[in-house]
């Protein structure tokens, strides 16, 4: 019995690192990886390719010349419909050491050992033959087998070839309709670096891979690892939402931060057309670049001429209010703080109750955070010049 029913029968571990975690760091590749991609070279009709360019061309054509030719084969290799491949006992031994203890144990007829490799076709197991000797393939081959010939590279422990076709799976072999399989053939094959690739494209295409035919079998035949691949789409979609809304919770503490910068601006410096008292407009024409100061000198002017300007009494004077609160929570200086009311907030917040005075923590704190994120400058002291 050739090794891979051995492996195809076992079933996936149902614990496994990675599917409950979402979205862990990929495991680096090795780092003498061979990448085909970079280093291959392309001959002959440009479809063949050369796991990794170490030997020469010249003695690479000669290995697979020895392979196509089967100059003084000593072994014969069965596959299922009873095709016969000739090899050599040597090269077979040296490329894998499964092949080598079969090699061991196959009973000799004549000068020719006999081993079978079952449970693939014919034509992958030539395929896999031909790579052993020359590290090659064709690119069309590979796009038809790169799922047995991956089974058989870990079989019989030919790390080179399993490299080669994680790199294809993760270069467009690997796709909705085959990503499941692949996923359960990469715990099978302890493929970390796989099972978490396929693990993210599951995550990400969730709804159209649960509708594939991949996905139903696994639920008959793996119905644990079903529930926990389940479990990991729904983390992933609370995730994707909670990141959505700290985004834009993040957005409004940064436009409330900015709004803050562009008072202080307009209180103490002056805009365009509004500012302090003492301050010359004619001079002051330069373009202003404080995003919230347009949206802030309406709200100004609304707040100066509001007829109701109470608290409550109109929204665009309740967030005016709101704004000028904020600010004083913030100012690190009232006394010289040129912000109207600066200091009769300051008197009003020692007063307030402790649930209000929490709430207003809180969001100061978050703002003060959000801004660190973003790097602005900080208005908090007036001392420093606002622009830089
Ligand atoms: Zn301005
Ligand atoms: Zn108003
Ligand atoms: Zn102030």
């Amino acid at each position: 019995m050739g090794k891979k029913e051995t492996i195809t029968k076992k079933s996936p571990p149902h614990t496994h690192q990675g599917v409950n975690k979402v979205c862990p760091r990929l495991p680096p590749l090795p780092v003498k990886a061979p990448n085909y991609r970079r280093k291959g070279s392309f001959m002959n009709n440009g479809s063949t390719v050369t796991a990794d360019n170490c030997p020469s061309t010249t003695t690479r054509d000669l290995w697979d010349n020895l392979f196509d030719g089967g100059y003084r084969a000593d072994v014969t290799i069965k596959s299922d419909n009873g095709d016969i491949i000739y090899a050599h006992a040597n090269v077979l031994g040296m490329a894998s050491p499964v092949l080598r203890g079969m090699l061991n144990r196959a009973k000799s007829c004549g000068q020719k050992r006999t081993i079978s490799i079952h449970g693939v076709h014919q034509d992958v197991v030539r395929v896999f033959i031909r790579f052993l000797y020359s590290s090659r393939y064709e690119n069309a081959d590979m796009k038809e087998f790169v799922v047995p010939l991956f089974v058989l590279s870990h079989a019989y422990n030919v790390p080179r070839l399993k490299r080669v076709c994680e790199e294809q799976f993760e270069s467009g072999l690997m796709n909705l309709d085959n990503v499941v399989d692949i996923f359960q053939l990469s715990l099978l094959c302890n493929s970390p670096r796989l099972t978490l690739i396929s693990h993210r494209m599951i995550l990400r295409n969730s709804k159209a891979v649960v509708a594939t035919e991949g996905w139903k079998s696994m639920r008959n035949s793996h119905p644990g690892l079903e529930k926990e691949l389940l479990e990991s789409v729904i983390e992933e979609r609370n995730n994707q939402k909670e990141k959505v809304r700290k985004s834009k919770e993040r957005k409004l503490y940064l436009e409330l931060f900015e709004a803050m910068e562009a008072l202080v601006h307009i209180c103490r410096d002056g805009c365009r057309t509004i500012g302090p008292h003492d301050k010359d407009f004619t001079q002051n024409q330069a373009p202003c670049k404080y995003r919230a100061c347009k949206g802030l000198e309406l709200l100004v002017r609304h707040f100066a001429g509001c007829k109701l300007r109470v608290p409550g009494g109109c929204i665009h004077c309740k967030r005016m209010w709101q704004l000028l609160e904020l600010h004083s929570r913030l100012c690190a200086d009232s006394k010289s703080c040129r912000v109207p009311l600066c200091r009769n907030f300051k008197e009003r917040i020692r007063k307030q109750s402790k649930k209000d005075d929490i709430k207003w923590k809180l969001l100061v704190k978050k703002i003060l955070k959000t801004n660190r994120r973003g790097g602005s400058v900080s208005f908090i002291a007036p001392s420093n010049p606002i622009s830089s």
